[in-house]
C-alpha cells in the first residue's frame, strides 16, 4: 500500500497555507465567459458550476478515500445507502437480475426486496460465505452480486476470493460494500471487486455527526455512469459534511487500531462469563469462518463483537438498563460504545423463527466498541450482566 502524507488542498491563498481545508459551501461558480464553461464542460480544466455537480470539499474527501481503497474518481455520496442506490440504481435495468448477500445491510436488503423489483429488477439472496449458493443464484441475466465482507450481526465472513473468481468467470460486477471492514482490513478491489462502496457515516468518519457514503468502481467508465445518476438524482453531499468526514479521517488508524484492540479484549472477557452463551468475533478461533478472516483480514479484526446471553428478553432488558454507561443505539462506528439488539432494531421486521434461523435470538447484542478506557467498558459490561442475574 503506497503510503503518502495528505496535506489540506487550498486554492489561490499566496505563499502560505493553512494547515486544515476550508469549508467551500458555494453551491454555485462563476466562469468567466462561454469558451470557459466549454473548456470546463469538455474536460480541458478542472472547475466546478454548480454544488450538486461536484464541490472542492468533495473532491478532496474522494481523493482521500480513493487513496485508502488503493482506487480512483471515486464519488462522495450524501450517505452510505445513497453510495448503495447510485449502484443497483445507477447501473441496472428493467430486467436485469442482482443477487446479494443475505444478511446485507437492513436497507439494503429493503432494497432488494422491495424497490428493485418494484422496477423489473429480479433479485436474489444467497449466502456469501458458501461460493456454490452464490453460483447456483446466478442468472444469464445477472448483473452484479452484492456483498458485504464481514455481515452485520453475525460477523460471518463472506467467500470474498472464491466469489470474486465466480464473479471474473461468469462476466458478472462484484459489488462489496466494504463498511464493516474498512480499507484498513482489507481492500476489496485486491481481491477481484470491481465496485467497492462505504458507509462514510460509520468507521470512516468516526463521530456519529455526519451522514455521508463513497463509491468507485475500477472501470471509469462505470464510475462515470454512477456519477452522472448520483448528480441526476441529487445523491451528492455537502461540503460542511464532506469537511467534518476529512477530519474524522485523519485519526482513523488510530481509531481502528485502538478499537479492535479493545474488541478483542471484550470478546475475550465476555466468553469467559457464564451468562453468556456465546461470543461472536472473526479473529477468534471458535468463530466459524476463523480461518477465511484469517486469510482474508490479514490478522486485523474488526470493531464489533456480538454476544448472547441466557434468559431471553427480560435478561436482554435488565442488561441493556444495567450497561447504563454504553449507548442503546443502533448505530456503529462511533468514538463511543454501542449497544444494539437486532431483535428489537435492525432485524424487527423478521419473523423470531427467521431470526433463530440467523442466530439472533432475543438474548442477542451487538457491540460497537469506542474509545474508552478499555478497563471502565469491561467494568459496564460486567454491570449489566450482573443487572441481568447472569453473574
Ligand atoms: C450503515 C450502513 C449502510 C448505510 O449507510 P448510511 O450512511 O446510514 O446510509 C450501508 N451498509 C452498511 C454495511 C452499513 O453499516
Amino acid at each position: 500500500m503506497k503510503r503518502t502524507l495528505q496535506r489540506p488542498v487550498v486554492p489561490g491563498v499566496g505563499a502560505s497555507q493553512p494547515v486544515v481545508t476550508p469549508i467551500m459551501p458555494s453551491v454555485v461558480y462563476a466562469s468567466e465567459s462561454p469558451d470557459a464553461l466549454d473548456a470546463q464542460y469538455e474536460g480541458r480544466v478542472k472547475g466546478h458550476t454548480y454544488a450538486r455537480e461536484g464541490h472542492p470539499n468533495a473532491d478532496v474527501l474522494a481523493a482521500r478515500i480513493d487513496a485508502m481503497e488503493g482506487m480512483d474518481g471515486g464519488i462522495v455520496t450524501g450517505s452510505g445507502m445513497a453510495a448503495v442506490t447510485a449502484v443497483l440504481l445507477g447501473l441496472c435495468k428493467a430486467g436485469d437480475h442482482v443477487v446479494g448477500g443475505n444478511q446485507l445491510y437492513g436497507r439494503s436488503m429493503r432494497m432488494m426486496a422491495e424497490d428493485l423489483p418494484r422496477l423489473g429488477i429480479a433479485t436474489t439472496l444467497a449466502d456469501p460465505t458458501d461460493v456454490a449458493a452464490v453460483e447456483a443464484a446466478l442468472r444469464p441475466e445477472t448483473r452484479m452480486v452484492l456483498i458485504e465482507v464481514v455481515s452485520n450481526p453475525t460477523l460471518r465472513v463472506a467467500d470474498l476470493d472464491g466469489i470474486a473468481a465466480l464473479c471474473r468467470a461468469r462476466g458478472v460486477l462484484l459489488v462489496v460494500d466494504n463498511t464493516f471492514t474498512t480499507p484498513a482490513a482489507i481492500r476489496p478491489v485486491e481481491h477481484g471487486a470491481d465496485i467497492v462502496l462505504h458507509s462514510v457515516t460509520k468507521l470512516l468518519a468516526g463521530h456519529s455527526d455526519v451522514t455521508l457514503g463513497w463509491v468507485a468502481a475500477v472501470d471509469p467508465e462505470i464510475t462515470a455512469r454512477m456519477r452522472v445518476f448520483a448528480v441526476t438524482t441529487g445523491l451528492t453531499a455537502s461540503p460542511f459534511d464532506c469537511w467534518l468526514a476529512e477530519r474524522g479521517l485523519a485519526t482513523f488508524g488510530l481509531r481502528f487500531a485502538r478499537t479492535q484492540d479493545t474488541a478483542q479484549r471484550l470478546a475475550a472477557h465476555l466468553a469467559g462469563q457464564p451468562g453468556v452463551r456465546r461470543v461472536l468475533y472473526p479473529t477468534r478461533a471458535d468463530h466459524p469462518d476463523a480461518a477465511r478472516a484469517q486469510g482474508l483480514l490479514q490478522g486485523q479484526g474488526c470493531n464489533m463483537v456480538s454476544f448472547e446471553i441466557e434468559g431471553g428478553r427480560a435478561a436482554a432488558n435488565a442488561f441493556a438498563k444495567g450497561a447504563s454507561g454504553i449507548a442503546f443505539a443502533p448505530t456503529l462506528g462511533d468514538v463511543g460504545t454501542t449497544l444494539s439488539h437486532p431483535a428489537s432494531s435492525s432485524h424487527r421486521a423478521l419473523t423470531p423463527e427467521g431470526r433463530e434461523a440467523l442466530g439472533m435470538s432475543e438474548g442477542f447484542f451487538r457491540v460497537s466498541v469506542g474509545l474508552e478506557d478499555p478497563e471502565a467498558l469491561l467494568a459496564c459490561f460486567d454491570d449489566g450482566l450482573r443487572a441481568a442475574g447472569l453473574v
